[in-house]
This record gives structure tokens, C-alpha cells and sequence, in this order.
């Protein structure tokens, strides 16, 4: 070896001077494309020094070009156009804000507000006072209160009303919802412990009343959200719970999960229980999630007995679980949307997009196919129907029926084709399958549809390094 190899690398301060790496300078921060330039060095340092082959992988262009693939892979948030059809997409950040609720949380977020400050007497109010009348509208209950999600609001109930006591659960509903809440393990961490009872298939109201004893402290519910035992089943539903509950003088919660606050089986989605419905039912706490059917930001809902819910009031953890100020501004602007269930359900954007009737879909549809079509690298589009899932762990049986546009890329290969959607700015998120690239409108709002073309039509052509929608950096 006659030369030094290390010595063919180029600089960090060479490499950010070049003309090609100008648009990355303009949309990200020095530091963050230094970074980057540094990090692909060291790459190659490695692969140097381990004595790999680094010929062709030096010369300038390439190093740029894979700077600018580590710049678009790093993390980072940045809106993405939901066009996979589910509605509740958890990777995809569930539910979308309500334009009053978005509204309430940026002024909440920019300025100061009267968070824990009564304006009336200049006294000390209480954070929750902002949303607690707007949940007993919501639900009937005489009392409610609010933490940052309904794993919380599960860990806080079960603390308050049975730590050290025992809980009575079926074995049908010790559910895992997903990023790690199991129902058992919930359990643990609040300091309660779990009694089940009965079979996967089958619990009966006898199976309760034979665990029930001394150090009983509360019988539970959990509502099984994101599967179904079918087949040979029986469960005891919660009017029997609460009659149970009556009779050994034990409070009954309810883990309703996904925070359904109006009916929607004339649209052909039936199947959750109505918060409401909880507490009619006699239930003593009832706890849900902001962000799923409601349509409301990241929250859990504890709404019931007054005096169950001072106790978890004054729970310790309620300091640590408390909702911020933007969530409790966004929260209480979706519950004053609630006042109106019909402006709620035409508002709301996650009911409705649930909503949308089939045939105001398929006609949206054809009319955005027959311009992707007449798009140059498009092979063809075509609508076609298909069924979509609620997602984020709601109605798991419920296959809404919806209008898809089936998307075939001319010259490339429908992966790589999401993989350009996938890296614009804005990015758009779809499905894939059968070779070819499937855009469900349902979750798509009007007011993207112009982006969305565009973004189409440049992962056609190729281009996807060069789209400019994202706002640049103002220097500064
Ligand atoms: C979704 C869900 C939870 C967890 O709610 P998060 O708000 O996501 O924390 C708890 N219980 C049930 C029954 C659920 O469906």
C-alpha cells in the first residue's frame, strides 16, 4: 500500500462546503448536517481501519449523497399525510385534533392562561375544574377527572381504591393492549392484587361471588378492545357486575378503553359500549382514552362516584400523571364539541372520517384517480373496493367499507414508489400489496388532497430529493 487510505477522505469542513449539500444546509441546522457529515466519515473510517474496500465510496458525491440519506432517515417529527385508511393510526399519532382543540392548544402553548388561576376571585382554582363539568356532561357521572392516558388513569384507579386489597378480574379480559399494558402488570405496579376468576371463554356471576371475601376491594371490568372471544362464551356484563358490586358493598370499575361518546351504530358501527352507557349502567368509575373514539387529544378519562374520584384526586400520583396545558386546553375544546353530538359527529375528525358514507367516498375517490392517472409515471389507477380497520386497538371486527385507489408506478417497483411517499416532505404513509400502492381517502383530509398529488407525482418522476414543500429554515 503506497498511500495513507485514510488520507483519500475529505474533510468534515470540505464536505459541508459543497454545492450539493446546499438544500440539506437550507432545511436543517449546521450542527445537525456537520453531524451527519461527521458520522459518514467515521463510517468509512471504520470500514478503513477494519480493512474493508471503500472504493467508489469516497469520491464526493457519494458521501453527500448517503449524508442526505442519513439527514431523511434520522428522527425526527414531521406531518405525514395518512392515507392508509386507519383512522386511529397509533404509529401515525391516533387521533387528529379537531381545528377548535388544535386552535386551543397553540394558544395555550405560546402564551400564558389561566391554568390553576380562578379569574373570578384572583384565588388558587383547580386544573381539572377546566374539564371536569364538560366529562359529566360527556357521561352522566357526578364527578370526573383527568390524567395523561388511560394506562394512567387504570394505575391511579387501582392504587386509590386497592392498593394492598384484592381486585377481581375475568380471565376473558386480561388484555395486553399494546406497548406494554397488560392488564396483570398494570396490577402490579398500583400496588392492587389480581384476583382472576373463571376461564378465557367463560365467566359466570357465581365465579365473582366465590373469590369475593375480606380483602376484596373493587370488582373490574376491562372492556376486551382490540379482540374478541367468540364461540362457546359467557361473561358477565356490567349491569350484573354492578348488581354484584351492590350486593357485597364493592365499588365496580370499568375500563372502557376507547372513550365511545356517540352512537354510531346508524353507521354501521356498532359494537362499543357509550361511555354514557357505563354509568347508567351504575358502574362506579368508568375510565377511557382522549385519544381514541373521542377524537380528543392524549388523555385518560376518570369519570364516576364523587367521592371514589376525590380519593384519586388526592392520590400522590396524580401530580405525576397531571395533563399538561395544552392537552387540557385541547381536551376541553373537544368536550365543548360534545355539547352538540350531531356537530360533534360532523366535526370531530375521527368520527367523521368513521362516518363518511361509502358512496361520497367512492366519488372523492374517482375523481383523484382520474388525476393520478393523467399523471406522467403512472401506470394506472384504478378505484376499487375494499374494507379498512378502525385501528389504535378500537372495533377490532369492524371492517368499514371504503374506496381505495389502487395505484400501479410506471418503471418502478411499488415498494420503492412508498419508500419515495415515504420520504417527502410531507410524507405520505399507504398501503402496499399485490404490486401495487393503495391510497384509501378516508383519512385523508380535503385540504391535502393538492399536497398529495403532488407528492404522487413526484415519487413518479423520480424525484423525491428535490421536493421543496417543507418550509426552509429562516436563517438567523
Ligand atoms: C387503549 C386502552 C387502554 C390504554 O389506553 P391509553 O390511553 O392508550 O393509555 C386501556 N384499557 C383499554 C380497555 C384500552 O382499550
Amino acid at each position: 500500500m503506497s498511500e495513507n487510505p485514510f488520507r483519500q477522505l475529505p474533510s468534515v469542513a470540505k464536505l459541508l462546503e459543497l454545492p450539493a449539500l446546499a438544500a440539506a444546509r437550507a432545511r436543517h441546522p449546521h450542527a445537525v448536517v456537520a453531524d451527519a457529515a461527521r458520522a459518514e466519515l467515521e463510517a468509512l473510517r471504520a470500514a478503513l481501519a477494519a480493512g474493508e474496500s471503500v472504493a467508489g465510496l469516497t469520491d464526493p458525491a457519494a458521501v453527500v449523497a448517503r449524508i442526505v440519506a442519513r439527514l431523511a432517515a434520522a428522527p425526527r417529527l414531521r406531518p405525514v399525510i395518512n392515507a392508509t385508511g386507519v383512522v386511529l393510526h397509533t404509529n401515525l399519532g391516533r387521533a387528529p385534533l379537531h381545528e377548535d382543540a388544535a386552535r386551543a392548544a397553540y394558544e395555550a402553548a405560546r402564551g400564558y392562561l389561566n391554568l390553576e388561576l380562578d379569574l373570578g376571585t384572583g384565588k388558587r382554582g383547580s386544573r381539572q375544574a377546566n374539564v371536569r363539568a364538560g366529562l359529566c356532561a360527556l357521561t352522566g357521572a357526578e364527578a370526573a377527572t383527568a390524567v395523561n392516558n388511560c394506562a394512567a388513569a387504570t394505575v391511579i384507579v387501582l392504587r386509590a381504591v386497592a392498593a394492598g386489597k384484592e381486585v377481581i378480574v375475568s380471565r376473558g379480559q386480561l388484555i395486553e393492549i399494546g406497548g406494554g399494558f397488560r392488564i396483570p402488570d398494570i396490577m402490579g405496579v398500583s400496588g392492587a392484587t389480581l384476583r382472576e376468576v373463571g376461564t378465557t371463554n367463560i365467566t359466570r356471576p357465581g365465579d365473582y361471588e366465590q373469590a369475593i371475601g375480606p380483602n376484596t376491594a373493587a370488582l373490574m371490568r376491562v372492556h376486551t378492545s382490540n379482540y374478541r372471544v367468540r364461540g362457546f362464551t359467557k361473561s358477565v356484563d356490567l349491569p350484573h357486575l354492578v348488581e354484584l358490586g351492590k350486593k357485597h358493598n364493592l365499588p365496580v370499575i370499568d375500563d372502557a378503553g376507547s372513550g365511545q361518546a356517540v352512537d354510531l351504530a346508524p353507521f354501521g358501527l356498532p359494537g362499543e359500549p357509550l361511555v354514557s352507557a357505563g354509568i347508567a349502567a351504575g358502574a362506579d368509575l368508568v375510565l377511557f382514552s382522549g385519544d381514541k373514539l373521542l377524537g380528543g387529544p392524549q388523555a385518560g378519562i376518570i369519570a364516576g362516584k364523587a367521592a371514589l374520584v376525590r380519593r384519586v384526586e388526592q392520590d400522590p400520583l396524580m401530580r405525576a400523571f397531571r395533563l399538561d396545558k395544552m392537552t387540557l386546553a385541547a381536551l376541553a375544546a373537544t368536550l365543548r364539541l360534545y355539547r352538540d353530538p350531531a356537530q360533534a359527529l360532523r366535526e370531530i375528525p375521527t368520527l367523521r372520517m368513521l362516518t363518511t358514507p361509502l358512496a361520497e367516498l367512492r366519488q372523492r375517490a374517482e375523481g383523484f384517480a382520474a388525476r393520478v392517472r393523467a399523471s406522467p409515471g403512472i401506470a394506472s389507477a384504478v378505484v376499487r373496493q375494499d374494507v379498512a380497520y378502525v385501528g389504535g386497538g378500537s372495533l377490532p371486527e369492524v371492517a368499514v367499507p371504503t374506496a381505495l385507489i389502487a395505484v400501479i408506478p410506471e418503471g418502478v417497483s411499488e415498494t420503492v414508489f412508498a419508500a419515495r411517499l415515504r420520504a417527502g416532505a410531507p410524507a405520505v404513509v399507504g398501503r402496499v400489496r399485490d404490486g401495487k400502492w393503495l391510497l384509501d381517502l378516508r383519512t385523508v383530509f380535503e385540504r391535502q388532497e393538492e399536497e398529495l398529488l403532488s407528492a404522487v407525482r413526484v415519487a413518479a418522476a423520480g424525484r423525491e430529493e428535490e421536493r421543496t414543500t417543507e418550509p426552509q429554515r429562516t436563517q438567523s
